[in-house]
């Protein structure tokens, strides 16, 4: 049987076990890169799963813009396809490129090939890390972080983070004073339990919070993602009032609101879910997202809930910061309702790209981020690199 190329690197034993696997491994339609029953005994045994991280030479365009609307006007940068969290309810598990459960892939020498880009290229677009990974999911991927950091920063290259992992000290020591960084940090709950429950392998609140205090300490523009909220799991009154306020009192400059989306085109995504829920003893809960989807729809590729139950839901967020008085502003992920709004940013800023002039990168002017209808466009077509 001829595999895909993601199968391909999977190995042919159960790394938990020693065991043979009979690839492709599945459950329905959920890929899995060691036996199920391996995954799911280690997960009750140690509250974590198991991920195995596996080298995968990287021949592809390092800096990406990607179609969905609202990343065009940014180069998005993955160092890695798929990611150790495990978050269940993972976009990037979604993607055809990603690979099985358990297992994720380094890009091998992904960071001299955006140097390598960035070298050769007129214009560059921010950059986001990372739209479907984490780059600060392991300590080997933080030291690449930093040291891809300190490169932009050299560059004079706008880019931002978003993360669950821990922020390492020496990256904030080294865009302290940039003006083109910003910090997202994504935490939908401060429910130790229920976060273990959700994203089994990333960092508890504490450390989340932490990331925060620091960035503030440090200046940087600072962003709480509320992103993804899960019906009946993270979005209490009282869990929403605990982890806003919280996020309040630390003055966080920007709030992110989302409920969770499932993947249209992908059976797997909700699939995996409930296949989640139903190991955990949860089939109550099927039953009620099986009724809030229904009464939803399909943004942007993605089916969501219910609009009056996530209006309601992300209004309470809106009146908190209302309430306290904060400068804090809120947007919202794919979710419309505009008028719930504090600010016109969704992510609360907005870097310009930036053009080469004189060996040096300098901010495109007028930039309003909207590439799709945008009358000076930067880049007129995506420029392809040899490599
Ligand atoms: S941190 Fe993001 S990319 Fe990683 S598993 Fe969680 S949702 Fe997926
Ligand atoms: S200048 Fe135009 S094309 Fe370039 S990022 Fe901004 S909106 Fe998009
Ligand atoms: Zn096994």
């Amino acid at each position: 049987m001829r595999f895909s190329w993601t199968w391909q690197l999977v190995p042919d034993e159960c790394y938990v076990c020693g065991g043979e696997l009979e690839k492709p491994v599945k459950v329905g339609n959920i890929g899995f890169g060691l036996h199920p029953e391996c995954f799911l005994g280690y997960w009750r045994e140690r509250r974590q799963v198991p991920t195995l991280g596996i080298k995968r030479s990287f021949g592809g365009t390092p800096l990406k813009t990607v179609n969905m609307e609202c990343l065009q006007s940014k180069f998005s940068l993955n160092l890695t396809d798929g990611c150790l969290h495990e978050c269940v309810y993972c976009y990037a598990r979604a993607m055809p490129s990603s690979p099985p459960h358990g297992i994720f892939f380094l890009r091998s020498g992904i960071v001299e090939r955006v140097k390598w880009f960035v070298r050769n290229a007129r214009v560059v677009k921010p950059v986001y890390m990372s739209p479907v990974s984490d780059p600060l999911a392991t300590g080997e991927l933080a030291k690449l972080t930093v040291e891809l950091a300190k490169f932009f920063v050299g560059e004079g290259i706008p880019f931002y983070l978003v993360t669950k992992g821990k922020v390492p000290l020496k990256l904030f020591k080294v865009v302290e004073g940039f003006p083109f960084f910003a910090l997202q940090v994504s935490l939908n709950t401060l429910d130790r339990e229920v976060l273990r429950l959700l994203e089994p392998n990333a960092p508890p609140p504490d450390l989340r919070i932490r990331n925060i205090i620091r960035a503030k300490n440090h200046g940087v523009f600072t962003v709480l993602r509320e992103d993804p909220h899960m019906p009946f799991l993270t979005d209490s009154p009282e869990q929403i009032k605990e982890l806003t306020c919280l996020a309040l009192d630390l003055e966080v400059d920007h709030i992110v609101g989302s409920f969770v989306g499932m993947r249209a085109s992908s059976v797997s995504h909700k699939e995996y879910l409930y296949f989640w829920f139903r190991e955990n003893g949860m089939d109550w809960l099927i039953k009620k997202y099986e009724k809030l989807f229904a009464r939803g729809s399909v943004i942007s590729g993605y089916r969501i809930v219910d609009w009056r139950y996530r209006f309601e839901k992300l209004r309470q967020i809106r009146k908190l910061i209302v309430e306290v008085g904060a400068k804090t502003t809120y947007g919202l992920c794919m979710e419309g309702m505009r008028g719930l709004w504090i600010g016109d940013k969704c992510e609360g800023f907005r870097f310009p790209p930036v053009r080469r002039r004189d060996g040096k990168f300098i901010p495109v002017e007028g930039c309003g981020g909207e590439c799709k209808v945008c009358t000076t466009p930067c880049t007129p077509r995506q420029v392809k690199l040899e490599w």
